[in-house]
């Protein structure tokens, strides 16, 4: 079993990513629920919550391949870098 201060320490190296700090913005007016951002994503970056919207619940994941964005067929979501997490419109 592992002590308190090793699970810390593998949960903080797990958060860190390789790659840049993403945050995404996913416009709720524009977007019409079909999924293909989170379908998309192998590193499952996004959950659809309960109104069937995409949330960035892991943007620490993203590698930055913008599959999701490019393919959105509304233009309905937006990366911005330097910036974790979700941003409001
Ligand atoms: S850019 Fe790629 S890895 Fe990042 S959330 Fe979009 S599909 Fe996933
Ligand atoms: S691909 Fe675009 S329209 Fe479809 S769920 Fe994702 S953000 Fe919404």
């Amino acid at each position: 079993m592992l002590s308190k201060k090793t699970k810390v320490k593998y949960t903080e190296k797990k958060k860190k990513s390789k790659y840049p700090k993403v945050g995404f913005v996913v416009f709720d007016k524009w977007c019409k629920r079909c999924g293909i951002c989170s379908e998309l994503c192998i590193h499952n970056v996004f959950r659809i919550d309960e109104d069937g919207y995409p949330r960035p619940v892991k943007p620490v994941e993203c590698n930055l391949c913008g599959f999701c964005i490019t393919r959105c067929p509304d233009f309905a979501l937006r990366m911005i870098e330097g910036k974790s997490g979700e941003h409001s419109a």
